[in-house]
C-alpha cells in the first residue's frame, strides 16, 4: 500500500502532494501505516481546510502543515521543514515557544493574539505576529501525541494599523502646521469645512479683512459669519472649488464687507484651495486674500485723470505729440497731424520739412533751449498747401537715468485765428500811433514854446503848468513812438543803421539826458574804456535809457542805480542795476514778451503797458546780441545785455 492510498493522507494539494511522497518510516514518526488514530485524524482534518495548520507530533515535534500554513515558512524554511523537528525549523524561537510546546503535551492549550515572535523566514531576522493557539492532540489512551497549531499571521494587519495610527498622527501634525502657519502668516488665511464652508480657521489678517472679531465668526458657516457677502457671487466660486477641486484665483475682484460700521467696497486678490483628505475626498477649501483697494483706486484715479486730460485735450482742440531724442522718432495724435497737414508717420524729418523756412530757427533755438533748461515754447509757421498757419509748441524734457534728455513730451495748438487778431490789432494800433503822431508833435512844438514864453512869466502856476504839461506830452510822445516801433517791428519795417559807435560815449550821453529829468535816483556810472560795437546808436539808446527808467519806476526814491560797461568773452556787456523790489524767478524769462507786466500790489500803481523790454530785446536781437535779467525779490535786478565787439 502506497501513502496515497490512505484515505486520511489524501486532498491537500501541494502540501497533500508533498506529505505523500515522503518515506515517514525514515522519520521519528515511523511508517504511515503504523500512525495511530489521533494523528491520521488530525492529518486528515489538518489537508482538508484552508486554514493555516501545523501539526508538531511527538516528542520530537516532527512537523506536518497544509497549503494555509506554507507562506509562514518564508522562503528559506519550506520544503525541507515537512517531517523534521520543530526545534530545528525553527532553532531562533525555539527559546520562546519550547515551553510552550511542552505545556501543551502535558494538556495545557495556550493561545495568543498578536504575537510576536522574530523569524528567520527570508534570509533576515523579522518581527512577525500571530493570533494563535497550540492545542493538544490526545490518544486514545489519553496521553498527548502532539500539538496542534491553528495560526493567522497578523503582520500585515498590525503593519496597517501601524500605518494608519502614524499617518493620524501625521495628519493631526499636519493640521496643527496648518494653523500655526495661517495664524503667522502676514496675509489673510482662512480654512472653511464642509459643503456648508464653516469657518475653522482664521487668522489676525483675515479678520482685519473682514471687520470682524475672532467670536463673530469662529465655527459658523461663511454666510452666517458674514452675511453681507450674501448675493455676492462668492457662493458660486466657493461651491465650484468645493465641487470640482478646480483652484479660483480671483484678481482685483469687489466686495462689498461691512467694516468699521459700514459698508465698504474692497476690491481683493485671493485664492480658494480646495483641501482634500488622504482619499482624495473634498473636505473644505483654504482661502488666502490681499487687499488692494487702495491700488485699484489709484489707478482708477490715475485713469480718470488721464481720460478727464484727454477730454480737455481733445475739446481744446490741442494737438500732442511725444519725441525721442535718442532715434528722432515722434509719435503724434490725429489732432497733431492735422495741425501739420502730415499725414501720421514717426519720420521726424517730415514735420520739419512743414515748419516755414524763416521760422525754423526758431524751432531750433527753442529746442536747444530745451534741451538745457527742460521746458520748450515757441511759435512759427506751418506751410500746410497753399495755406499757412500759426502754430505754437510747448513741452517738457523728461531725462534718462543718465540725466540725458530722452523724450519730450508736448502739446501743438494752431494760433492762425489768434495771430491774425493779433495782426489786426498791431495794424490798429500802428495807425492810431501814426495818425496821433502828427498833433502829437505839433502839440510839444507849441508847448515848448509856450513853456519858454512863460519861464519869464509872474504867474507862477502858469509857468509850472505848462512845465507839467511838456513833462506829460514827452511821455505821451515816448508811448506812441513805443506803440509805432512794435508795430513796425512786427511788419519788420524796423531798420538798424549800423555805425561804429563807442558804447561808452554813449551811455554817457544818455545818462546825462536821463538825469535832465530825474531828480528821485543817484545814477552811478562807472567809467570804463572805450569800447567799439558796430551798432545802431539811437535804438541801443533808447534801450539804455529803457532799462534806466525802469530801474528808476521799480525802485524807491533816493536808491541808487548803478550802469557798468566791460568786455566778457569777446563782448561788450552793458548792466543796470537798481535796488527795487526785484523780480519774481517765475517772471524774469517771461519780461521780455510783449505786453507782459509782473502782477503785484507793486506794480499796480506803476503805469506802463509792457512794451518796453519787448523792443529792447527785439532790438538787441537784430544787432546779435543777448539780453536778460537777474534778481532777487526786495532786493534788486540787474538787466545786462551784449553786443558782439567790433573786430579790427
Ligand atoms: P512797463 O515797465 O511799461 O510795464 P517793460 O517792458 O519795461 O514795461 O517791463 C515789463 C515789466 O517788467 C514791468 O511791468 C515790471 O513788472 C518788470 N520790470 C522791468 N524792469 C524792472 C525792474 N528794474 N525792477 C522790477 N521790475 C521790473
Amino acid at each position: 500500500m502506497t501513502n496515497a492510498d490512505y484515505h486520511f493522507l489524501k486532498g491537500g494539494d501541494e502540501m497533500g502532494e508533498l506529505i505523500r511522497s515522503i518515506d515517514w518510516s525514515k522519520t521519528p514518526i515511523g511508517p504511515v501505516d503504523q500512525w495511530p488514530q489521533s494523528l491520521r485524524l488530525a492529518t486528515s482534518i489538518m489537508l482538508s481546510t484552508p486554514f493555516p495548520m501545523y501539526i508538531a507530533w511527538g516528542k520530537e515535534y516532527i512537523q506536518l502543515y497544509n497549503d494555509g500554513y506554507r507562506p509562514i515558512l518564508g522562503s528559506t524554511k519550506h520544503p525541507q521543514a515537512m517531517g523534521i523537528s520543530t526545534r530545528e525549523t525553527f532553532a531562533e524561537i525555539w527559546h520562546i515557544i519550547a515551553s510552550m510546546f511542552d505545556g501543551v503535551m502535558e494538556g495545557t492549550a495556550v493561545g495568543f493574539p498578536n504575537f510576536m515572535l522574530p523569524l528567520d523566514r527570508n534570509g533576515y531576522v523579522e518581527e512577525c505576529f500571530f493570533d494563535f493557539s497550540y492545542s493538544p492532540i490526545y490518544n486514545d489512551d489519553e496521553t498527548v501525541g502532539g500539538v496542534l497549531v491553528t495560526v493567522i499571521e497578523t503582520t500585515e494587519n498590525l503593519k496597517n494599523i501601524q500605518k494608519l495610527k502614524e499617518s493620524n498622527v501625521a495628519l493631526k501634525r499636519s493640521e496643527e502646521n496648518l494653523r500655526n502657519l495661517i495664524s503667522h502668516a502676514p496675509v489673510a488665511m482662512a480654512v472653511f469645512r464642509g459643503p456648508d464652508y464653516v469657518i475653522e480657521i482664521v487668522n489676525q489678517k483675515v479678520l482685519e479683512l473682514w471687520g470682524k472679531t475672532y467670536e463673530q465668526v469662529i465655527n459658523k458657516p461663511v454666510f452666517e459669519g458674514l452675511p453681507e457677502v450674501i448675493g455676492q457671487g462668492i457662493d458660486v466660486l466657493l461651491s465650484n472649488v468645493f465641487s470640482t477641486g478646480e483652484r479660483f484665483i480671483a484678481n482685483e475682484l469687489p466686495v462689498n464687507l461691512f467694516r468699521n460700521g459700514e459698508l465698504q467696497l474692497v476690491y481683493l486678490n485671493f485664492v480658494y484651495e480646495a483641501l482634500k483628505d488622504s482619499d482624495d475626498k473634498i473636505y473644505g477649501i483654504a482661502a488666502v486674500a490681499v487687499e488692494v483697494t487702495e491700488q485699484v483706486n489709484a489707478r482708477q484715479n490715475v485713469e480718470e485723470a488721464e481720460e478727464r486730460a484727454r477730454l480737455a485735450i481733445e475739446a481744446a482742440k490741442i494737438g500732442t505729440f511725444d519725441y525721442n531724442f535718442l532715434d528722432d522718432t515722434v509719435v503724434t495724435s490725429p489732432r497733431f497731424d492735422e495741425i501739420m497737414g502730415i499725414d501720421n508717420t514717426s519720420d521726424h524729418s517730415q514735420y520739419l520739412a512743414a515748419i516755414h523756412p524763416q521760422d525754423l530757427m526758431v524751432r531750433d533755438k527753442a529746442f536747444e533751449k530745451a534741451y538745457n533748461t527742460g521746458q520748450l515754447f515757441y511759435k512759427a509757421r506751418v506751410e500746410k498747401g497753399n495755406e499757412t498757419r500759426w502754430v505754437q509748441a510747448e513741452g517738457k524734457v523728461y531725462y534718462d537715468d543718465e540725466n540725458k534728455p530722452s523724450r519730450l513730451l508736448g502739446t501743438l495748438l494752431d494760433i492762425t485765428e489768434q495771430k491774425s487778431d493779433e495782426m489786426r490789432k498791431n495794424d490798429f494800433i500802428g495807425m492810431v500811433s501814426h495818425e496821433l503822431k502828427t498833433p502829437l508833435t505839433s502839440l510839444t512844438a507849441i508847448i515848448q514854446l509856450a513853456n519858454a514864453k512863460l519861464k519869464i512869466s509872474d504867474d507862477s502856476f502858469l509857468s509850472g503848468a505848462m512845465e507839467k504839461a511838456n513833462t506829460q506830452v514827452k511821455k505821451m510822445t515816448a508811448m506812441i513812438n513805443g506803440f509805432l516801433n512794435i508795430s513796425r517791428l512786427e511788419s519788420s519795417k524796423i531798420q538798424i543803421d549800423r555805425q561804429e559807435i563807442n558804447l561808452e560815449h554813449l551811455l554817457e550821453e544818455t545818462i546825462s539826458e536821463i538825469e535832465l529829468t530825474v531828480s528821485s535816483h543817484e545814477i552811478h556810472f562807472e567809467p570804463c574804456n572805450p569800447i567799439m560795437v558796430s551798432a545802431d546808436n539811437d535804438k541801443i539808446s533808447s534801450v539804455i535809457s529803457n532799462l534806466i527808467s525802469n530801474a528808476v519806476k521799480y525802485s524807491p526814491k533816493g536808491k541808487v542805480i548803478e550802469v557798468k560797461c566791460l568786455v566778457v568773452d569777446n563782448n561788450a556787456q552793458v548792466s543796470v542795476r537798481d535796488e527795487g523790489m526785484g523780480i519774481d524767478e517765475a517772471d524774469i524769462d517771461k519780461l521780455f514778451e510783449r505786453y507782459y507786466r509782473v502782477e503785484s500790489d507793486h506794480t499796480r500803481n506803476i503805469s506802463g503797458f509792457g512794451i518796453g523790454l519787448y523792443l529792447s530785446a527785439e532790438i538787441i536781437q537784430r544787432h546779435d546780441g543777448k539780453i536778460w535779467a537777474e534778481s532777487e525779490i526786495g532786493k534788486g535786478s540787474t538787466f545786462y545785455f551784449s553786443l558782439p565787439l567790433t573786430r579790427d
